[in-house]
């Protein structure tokens, strides 16, 4: 049944999903890492999700702690660019729904701005660099254009344009990461880091439409 909003229990088991599905595309998000950087991103991302799997396993607390222990659990797992940078998305996308019992489209808005902003301070890339922030982005500009639809329809949407966002990064000169030594070499490639945005929101949206 497609769900207008969800519980804690229910936002831990879209978690576990995501972290299942991160881990099985192991092999596409290296190999988006081959084109353009070391070829790494995948493995980093299947450990740090092998982390939060280990980590979510027990009673999850809150809406706030499910989505901020992912992030935790991926920051002091993950080597790379990318714990930093994914770990500061759940973070401090989670810290952002503190208090909230129910986790819904205006939540869903909330967590992506509150941890789009968390990587823009941190990393210092902006849209158009070509990291993953081009596909978070326009997910969240999306995210708060939905917020009166309930979270199934919300996501299907935000989904759509993390995933238009990852190919408008296949077109772009890399000036961020191991990828900006690469110059124009990096055209016709998408970002390895926006394909795991794509998959991460293309689960949710599974999750929460299943
Ligand atoms: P590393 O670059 O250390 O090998 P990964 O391969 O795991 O780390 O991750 C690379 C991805 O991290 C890139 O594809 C990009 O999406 C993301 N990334 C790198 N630097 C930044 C940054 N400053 N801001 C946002 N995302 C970044
Ligand atoms: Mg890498």
């Amino acid at each position: 049944m497609p769900k207008p909003s969800l519980s804690k229990d229910e936002v831990k088991a879209m978690l576990l999903q995501v972290a299942d599905r991160i881990i099985e595309a192991e092999p596409m998000l290296s190999e988006a890492d081959r084109n353009l950087g070391d070829g790494d991103h995948g493995l980093g991302m299947a450990r740090g999700m092998n982390a939060v799997k280990e980590k979510l396993a027990g009673e999850v607390e809150s809406i706030e702690k499910a989505f901020a222990n992912t992030g935790m659990a991926m920051m002091s797992s993950m080597g790379g660019a990318s714990g930093a940078i994914f770990g500061t998305l759940w973070r401090n996308g989670g810290k952002a729904l503190a208090g909230r019992d129910t986790f819904d489209a205006q939540g869903l808005a909330d967590l992506i701005k509150a941890g789009l902003e968390g990587v823009m301070t941190r990393g210092g890339a902006k849209p158009g660099d070509k990291t993953m922030i081009d596909a978070l982005h326009p997910a969240s500009v999306k995210a708060q254009e939905v917020v009166s639809l309930p979270l199934n329809e919300a996501i299907i949407a935000v989904a759509a344009a993390a995933a238009d966002g990852k190919e408008a990064s296949k077109a772009m000169i890399a000036t961020m990461g191991r990828a900006k030594t690469l110059g124009e070499q990096s055209i016709g490639h998408p970002d390895a880091g926006a394909c795991s945005v794509v998959v991460i929101f293309d689960t949710m949206r599974d999750y929460i439409c299943a």
